[in-house]
């Protein structure tokens, strides 16, 4: 191209000016495709209501997997932490017990999509938590997109916790973690299945990172607070499409979201 350019200064040549334009065109077309502008993110409910105590949604696990084959999120009365990975759906709940979920249970939270990998990074180093995530974000090419982000591999250190059911009148989410459950597991092959979304997104999302866990052996797993990585690839989905599912509830319709 730069030679084309070059040649076109030195003697101007329509025809080969319209190649140029031709070649360049073709370029854009193909970078577009190459970051899959169908791929969506599909979030039901809003996270600050969430956060406010709207515990209860009405989409069903089984619609929501149309959605996604990938993704995080938390069942009705905040009963357990929920990772989805490969098209399986699990739910960890506060005796760290994993089960499959059951496409009848409903989503207060959830956040899915189909996990279609457009990058793939190495670190050569272990790397905590804070670590990974900034190892993470000087690598993301936009700052203004989304990202679905997949961290496979073995962990040395995994710190994940579950919450308990809530009753009604329902805590805000900051009162319903005081006696969440935390379970420390060591030497442990897993999925982080995680997003990083832009700060514009904050109240109808949650900004900055958001990880789950779960294990290989579909064991153990939950939301990340600390971790320590020790062999793992990491995979970037770059997502430029956010669909969200808002529940048909009283508390939902009633919600004082002004934040
Ligand atoms: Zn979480």
């Amino acid at each position: 191209m730069l030679k084309t350019r070059a040649e076109l200064t030195h003697a101007f040549n329509p025809a080969g000016l319209l190649l140029a334009i031709m070649i360049i065109t073709f370029h854009s077309h193909s970078i577009a495709d190459t970051e899959k502008p169908t791929d969506s993110i599909f979030q039901t409910s809003l996270f600050e209501a969430l956060m406010e105590g709207v515990y209860e949604g009405d989409l069903t696990y089984g619609d929501l997997k149309k959605h996604g084959d990938f993704g995080l999120g938390t069942f009705n009365r905040l009963d357990g932490e929920m990772v989805a990975l490969d098209g399986v759906f699990y739910r960890i709940d506060s005796d760290g017990k994993v089960s499959v979920v059951d496409d009848s249970l409903k989503s207060p939270f959830a956040i899915v999509t189909f996990f279609d990998s457009n990058e793939t990074l190495v670190p050569d180093q272990q790397l905590s938590c804070e670590g990974l995530k900034k190892y993470i974000e000087q690598a993301l090419p936009e700052k203004n997109i989304f990202y679905a982000i997949k961290v496979s591999g073995e962990f040395e250190f995994m710190k994940t916790r579950s919450v308990h059911a809530q009753e009604k009148p329902y805590p805000p989410v900051s009162e319903a973690v005081k006696d969440q459950s935390e379970f420390d597991l060591k030497n442990i092959k897993g999925t982080i299945v995680g997003y990083w979304l832009p700060l514009y997104i904050e109240g109808m999302s949650q900004s900055g990172f958001h990880f789950h866990f779960i294990s290989d052996d579909k064991k153990s797993g939950g939301h990340v607070l600390e971790c320590k990585t020790k062999d793992i690839s990491i995979d970037i989905d770059h997502i430029r499409d956010f669909q969200f599912n808002l529940s048909d509830t009283e508390d939902f319709n009633n919600a004082e979201l002004k934040k």
